[in-house]
């Protein structure tokens, strides 16, 4: 199933034209929860663009902001991942990386779609399986904790 996408570098009201010829009615609270999601650099958090939205805008229910997230996930804009912390949203065209996530100490680090190609292929070749690997993310220990962990 494809959607219509929106273009890469799309900005607040380009975006507000996409929901709009959804047929959704571009409320203040909307508006304000797009424009913060068009200035959020990398990982986008729900629960801060929330907090953020409703520093700003006081009575603007936390689910108006997951719909319109979700909204923004179905018109192309955004696409989620699996982190760690919870499901994170990422603008579409930075979506591309398989996040490594530290179970010890939480830190996060990320590899490019080429350096998980060889296990793309893999996959591939030994299952017939076509993995989207930027959808969950890869827990582990990262090089610091697994240094801590081997000196013991
Ligand atoms: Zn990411
Ligand atoms: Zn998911
Ligand atoms: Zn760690």
């Amino acid at each position: 199933m494809r959607h219509a996408r929106a273009d890469a570098g799309a900005d607040s009201g380009d975006v507000m034209e996409l929901l709009r010829d959804r047929g959704l009615r571009m409320t203040p609270q909307r508006r304000a929860i797009v424009a913060e999601v068009m200035h959020t650099d990398g990982h986008i958090s729900p629960t801060a663009i929330a907090r953020k939205v409703q520093g700003e805008m006081p009575g603007v229910n936390a689910s108006t902001v997951y719909r319109t997230l979700a909204l923004l996930e179905e018109v192309g804009v955004l696409a989620h991942s699996h982190l760690e912390s919870g499901a994170e949203y990422h603008r579409s065209e930075e979506a591309a990386h398989v996040h490594l996530t530290c179970s010890r100490c939480g830190s996060e680090d990320a590899l490019s779609l080429a350096e998980a190609d060889s296990l793309h292929a893999l996959i591939r070749t030994h299952h017939g399986f076509e993995a989207d690997l930027t959808h969950f993310a890869i827990g582990g220990l990262c090089r610091r904790c697994s240094r801590l962990h081997a000196a013991g």
